[in-house]
């Protein structure tokens, strides 16, 4: 039986998500009544006052609540510098809330993104800059307090080459989800995570979400056997009844680099 499945969002996300979710029997149409740049916008004219989590399941809700069914979805994206802070990360949550069956369950990805941002004083960095941005990815242009957004790569050029003439200026990508081909792939990602995980049901009550992604330390050194903070399994525990399950992790022994005794 199809069951109907409300997603919040302005920028045209059923269509990326749905071809990601297919093994589950849902028809996703799209509620665009409600501004999610309430929530907090890339582009930090308003400030987010939720993390990321708290924010795509803010948007569940709300999706299930204002459309009147069962089942609500929420995406969120965030960019942070990545590990040992090199270069930036994308985050995609797609998070799926069933206020009749009381449960949520979120998708995620994690990757690198190749997204820029460039202090331009002349033409010819404009022009560098320009072929670094990959097809179809669109771009902001900002000089002091103006901002052109969802710009075309010609029209950065032709905008940002009338600009300079005044100015430095910062060209930067434009990550709203519907004009970032990265991002529409990132988002799919976490889509396809969201159906895993729903698809997993609780061995003991059949909740949606049963999947072990808490990691507890404790995987013993090789040389001395002493409890490292690394990975010793992986814990994963229902959220209605609270029946749990731990995986051991492929690895036995931690190298004892990682030990507190043998490498303090
Ligand atoms: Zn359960
Ligand atoms: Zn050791």
């Amino acid at each position: 039986m199809t069951q109907q499945v409300a997603l919040l969002t302005r920028h045209d996300k059923a269509r990326l998500i749905a071809p990601a979710l297919s093994q589950l029997p849902w028809q996703v149409s799209e509620i665009q009544s409600f501004d999610t740049d309430a929530l907090g916008s890339f582009s930090a004219e308003r400030p987010r006052f939720m993390s990321p989590n708290e924010c795509a399941l803010r948007k569940a809700a709300l999706a299930a609540e204002l459309s009147g069914l069962d089942i609500g979805l929420g995406s969120e994206g965030s960019f942070s510098p990545g590990p040992y802070g090199l270069g930036t990360y994308n985050l995609e949550l797609l998070c799926c809330v069933n206020i009749a069956q009381g449960w949520a369950v979120t998708g995620r990805f994690y990757g690198p993104s190749m997204a820029q941002q460039w202090q331009l004083t002349n033409l010819a960095q404009l022009q560098q800059a320009l072929t670094q941005v990959p097809a179809g990815q669109h771009l902001l242009l900002q000089q002091g307090s103006r901002i052109d957004k969802a710009l075309t790569a010609q029209q950065a050029y032709q905008l940002g080459s009338t600009l300079l003439a005044q100015g430095a200026l910062t060209l930067s990508y434009d990550l709203r989800a519907h004009l970032s081909p990265e991002r529409q792939i990132h988002i799919a990602n976490a889509a396809a995570d969201l159906q895993q995980r729903i698809l997993s049901l609780c061995p003991a009550c059949a909740t949606p979400g049963f999947w072990p992604d808490k990691a507890i330390p404790g995987l013993p050194c090789a040389a001395c056997a002493t409890a490292t903070s690394l990975t010793l399994h992986k814990l994963a525990c229902c959220q209605r009844c609270q029946f749990s399950t731990t995986q051991a992790v492929a690895a036995r022994y931690a190298e004892p680099q990682y030990c507190p005794e043998c490498n303090p």
